[in-house]
C-alpha cells in the first residue's frame, strides 16, 4: 500500500509522525507521505519539521517517509505561489485539498491547484471536464479519497478523469489510526468507483511513480 495523503498532529490528525508511521508499516504500507494542513500561517513551520522526522523514520523503518503538506482552504490567487514555497522549504508531494462537496471549498480551487506545481488535487468533488483535462495536461493526479464524505463523489472523479485520460491516487486522507487501510480495503474503494482492474492496476503504479519523483527531489 502506498497512500501520499495523511495527517498527524502537526495539523488535525491525532498521531505524531512517528507513531503514524510505525501503524502504517504495521498495516504493510511500502510508502506514506504526511501531508499536514497548510496555509501561509503555518507552512514554514511544518515542513521543516516534517522533512527531519521523515528522514530518520524511512532510515529506521523499510518504508519510505515522504514529507509533504495539503494546502487548504488557501484563497485561489495564493496557491500557486504557495506552493512553490513548499517546494522550496523541502515538501516532496503537494496535495491540495479540492471541492469536495463535504466542506465549503471556494469555487476555484480546483482550477487554481491544477495550475500550480503541485503533485495531487485530493477530492476535487464535482470537478469539471476542463479541470479533469488540465490534470492530465500538467500531470497532476486527481485522488480517489477512501475518507468519509470526500469520498462521495469518487464515481463522478473516476469518470471525468477516464474522459480526460487524467492519472488517479488512491489516498486515504488518514487523521487516525482507524483510517490507516489495507490494500484489500484501497481495493474495495476503488471498485465502489466503478473503476475495472485495469484502471485500479494503473491508479496504484501511479503511486508509485509520485513516490518515484519524490526520491528523485532529494
Ligand atoms: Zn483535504
Ligand atoms: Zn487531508
Amino acid at each position: 500500500m502506498i497512500d501520499l495523503h495523511t495527517h498527524s498532529i502537526f495539523s488535525d490528525g491525532d498521531l505524531i509522525p512517528s507513531e503514524l508511521v510505525r501503524r502504517a508499516k504495521v498495516m504493510g504500507y511500502r510508502a506514506i507521505a504526511i501531508t499536514d494542513h497548510g496555509d501561509h500561517s503555518n507552512v514554514d513551520f511544518i515542513i521543516p519539521r516534517i522533512v527531519k522526522v521523515c528522514h530518520k523514520l524511512s532510515d529506521a523503518y523499510s518504508i519510505r517517509v515522504i514529507p509533504g503538506i495539503e494546502l487548504t482552504h488557501v484563497p485561489p490567487q495564493y496557491i500557486c505561489e504557495l506552493a512553490s514555497e513548499c517546494r522550496q522549504l523541502g515538501a516532496r508531494i503537494i496535495v491540495v485539498h479540492g471541492e469536495s462537496i463535504a466542506e465549503p471549498v471556494i469555487t476555484g480551487t480546483n482550477m487554481a491547484a491544477l495550475q500550480s506545481p503541485i503533485d495531487i488535487l485530493a477530492h476535487p468533488g464535482l470537478i469539471t471536464a476542463a479541470e479533469a483535462f488540465m490534470a492530465a495536461e500538467k500531470s497532476i493526479c486527481l485522488e480517489v479519497s477512501a475518507r468519509k464524505g470526500h469520498g462521495m463523489t469518487n464515481g463522478h472523479v473516476v469518470r471525468m478523469a477516464r474522459a480526460a485520460n487524467a492519472s488517479l491516487v488512491l489516498n486515504t486522507d488518514a487523521h487516525a489510526p482507524q483510517d490507516i487501510i489495507g490494500k484489500e480495503f484501497a481495493l474495495k474503494v476503488a471498485t465502489g468507483a466503478g473503476m475495472t482492474e485495469h484502471e485500479i492496476e494503473t491508479m496504484f503504479r501511479n503511486s508509485e511513480l509520485l513516490v518515484e519523483r519524490a526520491l528523485r527531489m532529494a
